[in-house]
């Protein structure tokens, strides 16, 4: 089906380097696919070590520019973006669920919470307030400036196309800093629409630069950022492998990291929680963009007395999604995002039931005359889990929810921080004393207390432990982009 717009102009298939959509430098390109049938729909830049950098020359060349562009001139700018961003959703929406295969709906909702970063990081671009500091000794003035940390390399997943990049464009550009993005090699179509607005928005030629690439170039061009001592800091949400990668190879340049990486989200349930409304946190937290989401609970801890009960609750709601293409107004649940993907969640689940997990619903692929595609799988419950099972250790990434049981609080705390990640906790209960008590002791970056869906612009959003560090969001996102200078002026 062919991918009708209102604006055919936002389907771009070029890199965007120092002010110029472009091929890449060798002319190769890579098919953009559809996950609901693998077949091809757009063409983009396959990019190399050379197309990198001179992403990074033109950025680095654009830094004094930007930079000491007054912050209220950088904000209507980024203001102008926002008000593009929003005027185009529908289209944004159809670029983001073709290519990446979450439903219409879900995509208009990524648009709307993606441009909530842009306009937060619009408002607070005028904000990076320093310290005087009182003085001292008489005579020195002692002062505190934010300066931005100069060109940074964003690198971005396919779960949320518009939305990963987008905190970290907005806050980047807020802060004074110039950009080169490489976008998941699924999904960069979406990214592409949304530099091309903010080119529309006044954003000056190689503040923010595109380059998109294949699975087998991706090293080759983010590797010349690693070694590039013009870049630097890393942005970065992805796989914690390939975090520690980046890690261990900008350390020859020193740059600055934001890491938000895999998680292995706890979801518990308490004998004393409100079992209807843990039941709708779960679906929101779970099933959203069909579990791939990096803050989607993986491992779901019942209490023993309300274990039964919660399983069947969820159960009913789990059978009634829509499993469809993205495409379709009524799908709930769309394709997984590849191959890989799908073969994945089915080697998880299958080594669930292997040692003792019993399907309480789905637990296998769909394919049906409304999805038809090979990259379906169905919502899945499972009874019974335990922390040998694979899903245990590792996030499935799909709509499979498996259930834990557990006796006691000190018991479920234990098991909840027993990983290496810290990402996102949930947790209800109706005991205020227990509330502070568990909160206080999860290893996490981000905790809901009686609540399933945490993101906010106006919130701090990242991990501890293996889940990575930096923040993304609030006026730490913006921090993250900044660097402190300490002026000292004697004889005053
Ligand atoms: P996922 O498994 O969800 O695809 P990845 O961490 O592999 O997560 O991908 C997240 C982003 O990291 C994507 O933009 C991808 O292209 C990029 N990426 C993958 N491998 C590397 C690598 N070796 N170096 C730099 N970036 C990479």
């Amino acid at each position: 089906m062919p991918l009708t717009l209102t604006r055919t102009d936002l389907l771009l298939q070029r890199n965007f380097i120092d002010g110029k959509w472009c091929d890449s430098i060798g002319e190769r390109r890579y098919d953009v696919t559809d996950p609901a049938t693998g077949a091809t729909f757009a063409t983009v830049p396959d990019s190399s070590a050379v197309d990198a950098r001179m992403a990074a020359v033109a950025a680095h060349k654009a830094f004094e520019g930007w930079r000491t562009t007054p912050a209220r001139d950088r904000a209507r700018i980024i203001k102008r973006w926002h008000a593009l961003i929003l005027a185009n959703t529908d289209d944004l929406a159809k670029i983001i669920s073709r290519e990446q295969g979450k439903p219409l709906a879900e995509a208009r909702g990524e648009v709307g919470y993606g441009a909530t970063y842009v306009e937060w990081f619009a408002e607070e671009a005028v904000r990076t307030y320093g310290d005087i500091i009182p003085e001292q000794v008489r005579g020195r003035k002692l002062m505190v400036v934010k300066e931005p940390v100069g060109v940074v390399a964003a690198i971005t997943p396919w779960n949320f196309p518009l939305a990963m990049i987008a905190r970290k464009i907005a806050p980047a550009l807020a802060a004074g800093c110039t950009v080169v993005a490489k976008p998941a090699e699924d999904t960069p179509l979406t990214a592409l629409a949304l530099v091309k607005l903010a080119e529309e928005a006044g954003v000056p030629p190689g503040v923010l630069n595109i380059v998109t690439s294949s699975r087998e170039a991706v090293k080759e061009v983010v590797d010349a950022w690693l070694v590039d001592p013009r870049v630097r800091k890393i942005t970065f949400t992805g796989s914690t492998a390939v975090g520690k990668h980046l890690a261990r190879e900008s350390a020859a340049t020193l740059k600055r990291l934001s890491l938000e990486l895999g998680g292995n989200a706890p979801f518990i349930v308490f004998d004393d929680a409100d079992i209807d409304a843990a039941v709708n946190g779960l679906m929101a937290a779970k099933f959203r963009n069909g579990g791939q989401t990096c803050v989607s609970p993986n491992r779901i801890y019942v209490q023993d007395g309300v274990y039964y009960e919660f399983a069947e609750k969820l159960v009913a709601r789990v059978q009634a999604l829509r499993v469809g293409p993205a495409t379709q107004e009524d799908s709930q649940i769309g394709p997984m995002i590849n191959s890989r993907a799908v073969e994945k969640i089915e080697s998880h689940v299958q080594d669930a039931i292997a040692r003792g997990a019993h399907p309480l619903a789905g637990g296998h692929r769909v394919r049906n005359d409304i999805a038809d595609g090979p990259n379906y799988y169905a919502p899945t419950v499972l009874g019974d889990a335990s922390p040998e099972m694979e899903l245990a250790g590792e996030e499935t990434f799909g709509p499979v929810a498996p259930l834990f049981r557990f006796r006691d609080e000190s018991e479920v705390v234990r098991l909840a921080n027993d990983t290496p990640y810290g990402l996102a906790t949930y947790f209800y209960t109706r005991d205020i004393a227990r509330a502070w008590r568990v909160a206080d002791q999860l290893q996490s970056g981000l905790v809901g207390i009686n609540e399933g869906v945490l993101a906010s612009e106006a919130a701090p959003f990242g991990g501890v432990k293996e889940s990575g560090y930096g923040r993304e969001g609030s006026r730490h996102g913006l921090d993250d982009y900044m660097q402190t200078k300490y002026m000292c002026q004697g004889g005053a």
